[in-house]
């Protein structure tokens, strides 16, 4: 058995190790278009969160398997941060309160804090966990419809920093080879709709054949494949700003808080940068690209990145209501000028679980994708857990979440954690008139932090 990942990012990098260890003597080809980390790539960030904090137990469970070698793993735990992560909503999404019935059964209920009404949940952000609460006075805006629940035992990770350690383990193994590639699509055996998959071809014309392909693209995935009503790309702003000294200590014991009325959080202040981010329906950004096949055009969500479109700012829409959100929970940021922002792209399904099976109609083709927006944090067991569905011995209840489904496209609200409002057409946010997509992505030169 040989095997082509494309990908490396946490879906990749973390498959290709496993793999690596598991079939010792065959050759694994790890294919990203970038060299590692990739600059527009899901999995690369300066945080991300990681929490047991689901609504499905299926989550919380495989999450405390992740989260002993977050804190286990000597290298891996040197980019994890354990703050705490802060759940709340004014009352409307149902998500906080099932979170917090599945960690009080499933995790550990002594690290976890009830909290009800906006001034409690505002006190909080200014508290360490055993700390004094900060005497800042709270304004009017104290409603009963809030509440929530701080869970002490969740943090972040240093995105970037914990993909790119995998990506290394990765490659240091000595049947992992890694080539810097745009792959432009899969190489079948012959024409049949159903036809074996038998590797991929480059840009630049090369290529690559092995036993099993397995596309880790993220949000690109569906430019390779067809994931019509399986996977959709959408966009999430995220913003910088800079804080100073006082304000960094004043914060450094906040736990993360996360709204899930409007989807926005903000992660505590680090290296004198906090980040605020809004996780909800996005931006879609369907454009006509060519036919995964080569018979016309069809029209697919492509990722509009830093990448496609260098210097671009985040949609205006995302930008007021990241401060409106601010002024709410910390007004003394609302006004702040962003040092960076981004719109990430979430690769989305119609119910937040992931895509991670052989190809029902393909054979020598495997998807491993659809991390909706919460993959990142089972990075360390990600990897293994891909690997037993390619060996076909993954456990029952994951295999039933992540296997193929057919359903339709329109119920793609996903898992119910996101904020309100509905997914909007970003091309109308820029008035940008181009529809048609021509499937080139250019290409940055090589990174040196491999
Ligand atoms: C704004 C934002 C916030 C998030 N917050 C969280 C969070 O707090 N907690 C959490 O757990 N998860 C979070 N997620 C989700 C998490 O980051 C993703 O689920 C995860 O990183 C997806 O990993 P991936 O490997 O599928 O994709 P990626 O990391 O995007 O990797 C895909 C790789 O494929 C490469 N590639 C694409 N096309 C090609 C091609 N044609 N040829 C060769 N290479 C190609 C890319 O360069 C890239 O390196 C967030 C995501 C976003 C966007």
């Amino acid at each position: 058995m040989t095997f082509i990942i494309v990908g490396a990012g946490v879906f990749g990098a973390s498959t290709a190790l496993v793999l690596a260890k598991r079939y010792p003597d065959r050759e694994i080809i790890l294919i990203d278009r970038h060299q590692p980390p990739s600059p527009d790539g899901s999995s690369v960030d300066s945080s991300r969160i990681v929490r047991a904090d689901y609504a499905k137990e299926e989550y919380t469970k495989l999450m405390i398997e992740a989260e002993a070698i977050w804190k286990g793993d000597r290298e891996l735990s040197q980019h994890y941060r354990p703050s705490g992560l802060l759940l709340c909503d004014e009352g409307q999404t149902g998500y906080v309160k099932e979170a917090y019935q599945v960690v009080t059964r499933l995790a550990v209920p002594q690290s976890l804090e009830p909290l009800s009404g906006l001034r409690s949940i505002k006190e909080k952000m200014r508290t360490s966990p055993s700390g004094q609460s900060d005497p800042i006075k709270m304004k009017d805006e104290e409603d009963e419809r809030w509440s929530g629940y701080v869970n002490w035992s969740s943090g972040w990770a240093d995105a970037e920093a914990s993909t790119l350690l995998f990506v290394k383990r990765a490659i240091a193994m000595k049947n992992v080879r890694f080539i810097q590639a745009q792959v432009a699509h899969l190489l079948y055996e012959n024409t049949r709709e159903d036809s074996k998959v038998l590797g991929v071809q480059s840009a630049d014309g090369r290529k690559l054949k092995a036993d099993l392909t397995i596309l880790a693209c993220g949000a690109w995935t569906a430019q390779i494949t067809d994931l019509t009503g399986h996977c959709l790309s959408t966009g999430q702003v995220l913003a910088y700003f800079k804080v100073t000294p006082e304000e960094e200590e004043k914060y450094k014991n906040m736990p993360i808080i996360f709204d899930l009325t409007s989807g926005c959080f903000l992660i505590p202040p680090h290296n004198g940068e906090m980040k605020v981010a809004r996780h909800a329906m996005g931006y879609e950004n369907p454009k006509k690209i060519p036919h995964w096949r080569g018979r016309g055009h069809v029209t697919v969500s492509v990722p509009r990145t830093s990448v496609t479109h260098p210097n671009e700012q985040i949609p205006a829409e995302g930008e007021e209501e990241l401060r409106r959100w601010l002024q709410i929970f910390t007004p003394e940021f609302a006004n702040r000028p962003f040092t960076k922002t981004r719109v990430c792209w979430y690769t989305d399904t119609p119910t937040g679980d992931f895509v991670i099976t052989h190809h029902p109609h393909h054979q020598g083709l495997f998807i491993a994708t659809g991390g909706s927006g919460h993959g990142f944090k089972f990075l360390p067991v990600l990897g293994e857990k891909i690997a037993d569905c390619v060996q076909n011995r993954l456990e029952e209840s994951l295999k039933k979440l992540w296997q193929w489904k057919d359903i339709p496209k329109e119920a793609t609200r996903g898992d119910g954690s996101r904020g309100r409002g509905d997914r909007i057409d970003i091309s109308k946010m820029y008035n940008d008139p181009a529809d048609v997509h021509n499937g080139e992505y250019p290409v940055q030169p090589p990174f040196s932090k491999l």
